[in-house]
């Protein structure tokens, strides 16, 4: 390992550290650590390994008070704790300090890779990002093949040289087959509504999210530049994502050149405008907050009101809601890193929908369809999961 300093972190960070007072509200809403009844996965347990670190190997404080590089073991063992966390922010949303534990978390996870204390995991993310461009280590090429599952699909597989509005897909959608209807559904309602849109194939690269969350923030410059070249080469004003991983990435990282919306709120205007009308759909339904679009986006109100928009569906809320709303345990990598604790924290979440009495649960991300879906379809769940495209396409009065 290299010596190494604390330059991973802002002047910012370094404060707001300094600040925690232990008092562990964080941990009582960490769903990673009701999961596992395990402290150590603890927002206040990494505050304090973080502490302890970061004063041991800044050289003055270190020569001052005789303060030891941890072992070996201890760095291996507290990046262990590190990476299993699914990077929802509940803890961050709750800090009555107000210190920014996500991006904390993220600065975190980069300063472990720096200094060679990783999952072996994060080898494979760096790879596949690096060689294919999706996370899966699919072939690129193949990112628009769910197109020829739809009937009725134009000829151009809704990629055409020119449109107003890009609709960026994201890997999970593009290549988990469970998460493909989503993109299917999309295309058909923004079709159907008689948007002039495009999708980018192949030269839509993967938006760089598992990249931050594996602390490998470094190889983010060149699917950023990639993907903005992409859509420009479109012509695009506008870009659509589905995905709130994707949303959050072009939001906060990449440089705003273009007009973006998450989908719930495109297409909530169109359903206001007239333009997508909707008919009855007697179901229950609930709806689950991914962590990206709810406290990441603030975006609470847009899927709430595009449900309640659709004529017979009965809309109940779950008891944890909103901001306070559980991870579904597909965030942050986790199902890479411990696939186990990912399914443990899938089934709290589908244990608080069953209390709804709700016949589906709705939410407005892939990555949570794909892991409340894989759950309750493993475990014979009597629920039904949709992304909130599939339930106006349901609706959809044709
Ligand atoms: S809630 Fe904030 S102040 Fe309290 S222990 Fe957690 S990080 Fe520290
Ligand atoms: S981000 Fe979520 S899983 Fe990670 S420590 Fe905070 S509350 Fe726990």
């Amino acid at each position: 390992m290299r010596d190494m300093s604390n330059l991973n972190f802002s002047i910012k960070q370094l404060l707001e550290m300094s600040a925690c007072t232990n008092c562990q509200v964080c941990a009582d809403v960490c769903p990673a650590v009701t999961a596992s009844q395990d402290g150590a996965l603890s927002a206040t347990y990494r505050m304090k390994g973080l502490n302890r670190i970061l004063r041991s190997r800044t050289g003055l404080f270190r020569k001052l008070f005789r303060k030891k590089e941890p072992s070996a073991d201890a760095w291996n063992q507290f990046s262990n704790t590190v990476f299993r966390c699914t990077l929802c922010g509940n803890c961050e949303e709750v800090c009555p300090v107000g210190i920014h534990l996500r991006e904390l978390w993220l600065s975190l996870r980069h300063d472990l890779v720096d200094s060679s204390y990783y999952p072996p995991k994060i080898d494979m993310i760096r790879d596949n990002l690096d060689e294919s461009h999706n996370v899966f280590a699919e072939d690129n090429e193949e990112r628009g093949d769910w197109v020829e599952d739809m009937r009725n699909a134009p000829d151009h597989g809704y990629i055409k040289a020119k449109a107003e509005v890009v609709y960026f897909t994201g890997c999970v959608a593009a290549y988990f087959p469970l998460a493909q209807k989503i993109p299917m559904a999309l295309a058909e309602i923004l079709e159907f509504s008689g948007v002039d849109f495009t999708l980018m194939g192949e030269q839509e690269w993967c938006c760089g999210f598992p990249l931050l969350g594996a602390g490998l923030k470094d190889m983010l410059q060149k699917f950023i530049d990639h993907n903005l070249a992409a859509v420009r080469a479109k012509g695009a004003k506008k870009v659509v994502f589905a995905c709130p991983s994707c949303y959050q990435m072009w939001r906060e990282y990449y440089p705003q050149q273009f007009e973006i919306a998450h989908v719930t709120q495109f297409l909530l205007k169109r359903v206001r405008e007239g333009k997508i009308p909707l008919k009855e759909l007697p179901l229950i339904v609930t709806y689950h907050d991914p962590c990206d679009l709810g406290r990441g986006a603030r975006v609470f109100d847009a899927p709430r009101e595009l449900i309640q928009s659709i004529p017979g569906v009965k809309f109940v809320e779950l008891s944890e809601n909103r901001e306070a709303c559980k991870c579904c345990g597909g965030g942050g990598n986790l199902e890479m890193i411990d696939a186990g604790l990912s399914k443990e924290i899938a089934r709290q979440k589908i244990e608080a929908v069953m209390d709804t009495g709700a016949q589906a649960v709705i939410t407005s991300c892939q990555q949570c369809v794909r892991t409340m879906a894989t759950f309750v379809k493993r475990n014979k769940v009597p629920i039904e999961v949709l992304d909130i495209t599939q339930l106006v396409q349901r609706a959809l009065d044709r």
